[in-house]
């Protein structure tokens, strides 16, 4: 009997023109995967998800099935579908008690499953992660800073690192996940609101190892707003409290005018003034209309009822 047949801790991770780096992930994940094993009598199994690459990652992916079939599932998307929808699918072919993700790129050292998988054992059924001395750029560790904290308060989510995804479930927290039909999401998050018994430990965090980040800015914004959107109506009902606010301070404004113009007679100054004010109101008028359209524009998206991803291939043992 090989240790596929009945895996208890799946590792899913997800891989996009990632053909630099592969070969070191592989060097350095299966030995840490077999300490893990031994130490804690668990038979594990990797599921890669190949999103889509247009490099030799997919032809990698499998000559690194051929070597460890025993251990190793592939599932080959037809196309690019993102980090969190090559995720989901890897949910669906995981079957673990435990499961892990992580990402290709060896920024969380593999050797930390270790710690994710002890938590688990405790009896944590969602074990988040904090990055130590995060190695990103200044940029992206300010701008991740301020979106953590806003998100804070939008959402009733707690995770104090929202961008660490090497992350530990419990298989009851993954089927209620993939119960979810949602075409946009942010799995750390969805899964956060069905844990009973969560805790975050920190990981270390590594340079990419080779290659490039593969979210640009403007998908790191949509990735956030389907984070906020996601999880929180409090933005649009922030917005009509503005619009309450600014309705009563024009109000007010407009008496004002009326008195001034009975006691000193017409005026005509000001005039400019007004257009600053109008130029404002017109761009928040404009930002509470995307915002609406971020929202409208999921739930198009929602009930189109499209599949979420497309699989072309798994390559997998046969299960007898
Ligand atoms: N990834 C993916 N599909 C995408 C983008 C990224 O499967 O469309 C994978 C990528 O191969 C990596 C993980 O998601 O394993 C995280 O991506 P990356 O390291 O580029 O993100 P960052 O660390 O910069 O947030
Ligand atoms: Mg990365």
């Amino acid at each position: 009997m090989n240790s596929l047949t009945h895996p208890r801790l799946s590792t899913v991770i997800p891989v996009y023109n990632e053909e630099e780096g592969l070969q070191a992930l592989f060097d350095r994940l299966y030995p840490a995967l077999d300490h893990v094993a031994s130490q804690y009598a668990l038979p594990y199994e990797l599921v890669f998800i190949n999103d889509g690459s247009k490099d030799r990652s997919a032809a990698m992916l499998a000559m690194q099935y051929e070597k460890r079939p025993d251990v190793t599932r592939v599932v080959l998307f037809a196309n690019n579908f993102g980090q969190h929808m090559a995720i989901m699918a890897g949910f669906e072919y995981a079957r673990g008690e435990y499961i892990i993700t992580l990402d290709a790129d060896l920024q969380n050292p593999p050797e930390e499953i270790g710690k994710i998988v002890r938590q688990l054992e405790e009896g944590h059924d969602y074990v988040g992660t904090i990055r130590e001395n995060r190695q990103d750029s200044w940029f992206r560790k300010t701008a991740s800073r301020a979106m953590n904290r806003l998100r804070d308060k939008l959402t009733r989510i707690t995770m104090t690192d929202q961008g660490c995804m090497m992350r530990g479930y419990h298989r009851r927290i993954i089927d209620l996940v993939r119960q979810c039909e949602e075409a946009n999401t942010f799995i750390p998050a969805l899964a956060y609101t069905f844990a009973n018994n969560p805790i975050e430990i920190t990981v270390k965090h590594e340079e990419r190892f080779a290659g490039e980040s593969k979210y640009s800015l403007y998908q790191l914004i949509r990735l956030n707003f389907d984070l906020v959107t996601g999880f929180s109506v409090m933005p649009l009902q922030l917005f009509s409290i503005l619009g309450m606010l600014l309705a009563g301070a024009a109000g007010s404004l407009f008496l004002l005018l009326l008195i001034r113009r009975f006691v000193l007679g017409a005026e005509v100054e000001g005039v400019f003034t007004l257009f600053a004010l109008t130029f404002f109101l017109i761009g928040v008028m404009l930002f509470g209309l995307g915002l609406l359209g971020e929202y409208i524009g999921r739930i198009y998206q929602q009930v189109r009822q499209r599949p979420r991803y497309m699989v072309s291939a798994v390559l997998e043992q046969s299960k007898s």
